[in-house]
């Protein structure tokens, strides 16, 4: 699939498959012997995607299902902490740009009050409502959808949704920029800029220069040729490339854009968070973590 400047997907087609990975990855540490964090639901959106067809991108390729498991278990752990943290802070409104898959809004401590806005495309909100209703998941705190293209103006349905502007807001961006063209991520911070009040959080996953650039996109499509080639030789499902829906062109450097706008941030890489969580990457892997920082930033 190639991407297009309107293209839009359900939950097991292209940029939407990508949510299921992730909660594939949350599956593996959930049922791990001591989990970092457990994600019950998780479990729920494999089953339903499986039943409708869906295979793991990781196949049965052990290595790389064990690298991303401890990079996504690292990436859930420290989102999870942002927000428990932000909610510490006294910050009752909160927004997950490119939900997906993920359950905080059902399964983190929220503090009373709050609510949790998430934005992401119509079909895949669709599909983990479906999903969770049919297990009888109720979200913990105030929740609402907000279907909408994060290309589209999502700052007049968040608002129109009862977002307030006026108020201090938590937001993430996790798994989400190299789907945006460079274009579209600066327009995503512009937007989030103008909707912080003071006393806002934000922690954004950020793709560093290697990740964009043809040398580590070359090694990474060799890895998952080879992913491609085992699975067909296994006689498994098709293999799907992710690296076809990314944006690989230069980005603005997103620390240090906030940082020049009123944001204090403060910014930990990949393998410094994974050693923090104690999931460190496998040591006999290549390329075990990614080039990915993690950038907290509080407006003052
Ligand atoms: N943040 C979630 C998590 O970590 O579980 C999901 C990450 S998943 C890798 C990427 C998500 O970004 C998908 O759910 C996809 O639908 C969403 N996404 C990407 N581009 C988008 C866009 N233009 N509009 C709305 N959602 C988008």
């Amino acid at each position: 699939m190639s991407r297009t400047d309107d293209d839009s997907w359900a939950i097991t087609e292209g940029v939407g498959a990508t949510a299921l990975g992730v909660a594939r990855g949350r599956v593996t540490e959930t049922d791990s012997v001591w989990p970092v964090y457990a994600d019950p639901y998780a479990h729920y959106f494999v089953e339903a995607a499986v039943a409708a067809g869906w295979s793991s991108p990781f196949g049965e390729d052990g290595e790389r299902m064990r690298a991303m498991s401890a990079y996504i278990a690292s990436r859930t752990k420290h989102f999870d902490d942002f927000f428990t943290t932000a909610g510490a802070n006294g910050l009752d409104q909160a927004v997950i740009l490119a939900a997906g898959l993920d359950t905080r809004a059902w399964r983190l401590p929220w503090i009373s009050g709050t609510t949790v806005y998430e934005l992401d495309q119509p079909k895949v909100l669709a599909f983990k409502q479906r999903v969770l209703t049919a297990h009888a998941a109720r979200p913990a705190t105030g929740y609402v959808a907000v279907p909408i293209d994060l290309r589209k103006d999502w700052p007049e349905a968040l608002r129109h949704a009862g977002f307030d502007a006026s108020t201090p807001t938590v937001w993430s961006a996790e798994g989400l920029l190299p789907y945006l063209s460079a274009a579209d991520q600066d327009l995503l911070f512009e937007r989030i800029d103008t909707l912080s009040a003071a006393g806002s959080r934000l922690d954004v996953e950020a793709f560093g220069p290697d990740f964009y650039s043809t040398e580590g996109l070359a090694r990474r499509r060799e890895r998952i040729e080879r992913a491609r080639g085992a699975a067909r030789a296994a006689g498994r499902p098709e293999l799907h490339d992710p690296s076809r829906l990314w944006y690989l062109e230069p980005r603005t450097n997103v620390a240090q854009w906030l940082a020049a706008r009123d944001w204090e941030v403060t910014t930990i890489d990949a393998p410094d968070l994974m050693a923090h969580y104690q999931r460190p990457a496998p040591e006999d892997g290549e390329d075990p973590a990614p080039d990915t920082s993690f950038v907290e930033a509080r407006k003052t």
